[in-house]
């Protein structure tokens, strides 16, 4: 891992060198080479509008990704081990430096500002991230410990039955835009959304999640029950979380590759969601020990869960009795 670190931070000073004497010669050289101070001073304002137009880009679309996928095809795990140690903050220094606000919270480029002109696009999977933190890593995961939260709308498939299609879409369209909207808000990772089904997953390798992995998630998970069982229309919505050690990465082939959680963990999750009643949280005991005695009401259970031998020892939590 410290060999990781290095690397990534050797690179960082070079490309910061390289930036810092370009710099330089675009002011000195056309002065070394006679021409008046108003030209020097253009010649060094149009290098930094090439600098922001075309070198950035090429830095953040081409450049990084290319050194990304260098540096995983020797080592898979390069890519968390970033996240972990910081150095994704600050292997892309000059993000932090660079205007405006809002910005990616992994690696901290920013959607304003200079973000706008070089076309930084926010990640399908959460809009607090960008794209290149997910969606263009290179292919191949890492085991490590995840967060995995399932909720579905309870009953669906027979609601659906004798109701148009609108008012399935209505329904549909918020239960999305609330799980959404409660997932990207606490930096979960907005996995799937499928028929009646949202996956998230909580990554204690973001800085801003770390030990707090599995307290986030079950607040998520209230969160999402507690506002849409409000309101004129209450939907049914069940929970079910797991925490655990799963593979992490983007799978899949060429242009079609996803960033995702497999594994046992995810599993295991999907099927207690399965078992959870409507305004129910099933969490598995490796997230309520987790907890410590913050949710002294939840009810202890031995579940019976399809495709597992063994039943599953789970705690039950009413989001709103
Ligand atoms: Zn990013």
């Amino acid at each position: 891992m410290q060999r990781t670190k290095a690397s990534g931070e050797i690179f960082d000073i070079v490309v910061g060198l390289l930036l810092v004497v370009t710099a330089i010669a675009a002011f000195f050289i056309p002065l070394a080479l006679g021409v008046s101070w108003p030209i020097a001073v253009a010649a060094f304002v149009a290098f930094l509008a090439l600098v922001v137009l075309v070198g950035v880009p090429l830095l953040y679309n081409r450049l990084g990704p290319w050194y990304d996928g260098r540096r995983r095809e020797r080592d898979d795990s390069y890519f968390f081990n970033g996240c972990w140690s910081g150095r994704t903050a600050r292997h892309r220094w000059m993000n932090r430096r660079l205007p405006n606000d809002p910005r990616c919270r992994l690696c901290l480029v920013p959607f304003g500002g200079v973000g706008r002109i070089t076309r930084v696009q926010p990640s399908r999977k959460n809009p607090n991230f960008c794209m290149a933190c997910f969606e263009t890593a290179p292919l191949g995961g890492s085991d490590m410990e995840v967060g995995v939260l399932f909720a579905d709308i309870r009953g669906f498939t027979s609601w659906c039955e004798g109701r148009a299609p609108e008012e399935v879409e209505r329904v549909l369209n918020r239960f999305y835009a609330v799980s959404a909207s409660v997932l990207a808000e606490r930096d979960a990772i907005i996995d799937k959304m499928v028929g009646d089904e949202v996956m998230a997953l909580f990554l204690p390798a973001f800085p801003s999640l770390r030990e707090k992995a599995c307290d986030v998630m079950v607040q998520s998970a209230g969160e999402i029950l507690r506002r849409l069982g409000a309101g004129e229309q209450m939907l049914p919505v069940g929970v079910g979380v797991n925490f655990g050690v799963a593979r992490v990465g983007n799978v899949g082939d060429g242009s079609v590759k996803d960033f995702t959680a497999v594994g046992d963990v995810v599993n295991t999750a999907a099927r207690l969601q399965g078992c959870a009643q409507p305004g129910q949280i099933v969490m598995s005991d490796a997230v309520y020990e987790r907890l410590g005695d913050q949710y002294p009401g939840a009810t202890p259970l031995s579940i019976t869960v399809k495709g597992k031998a063994d039943s599953v020892p789970v705690h039950v939590l009413a989001a709103h009795p």
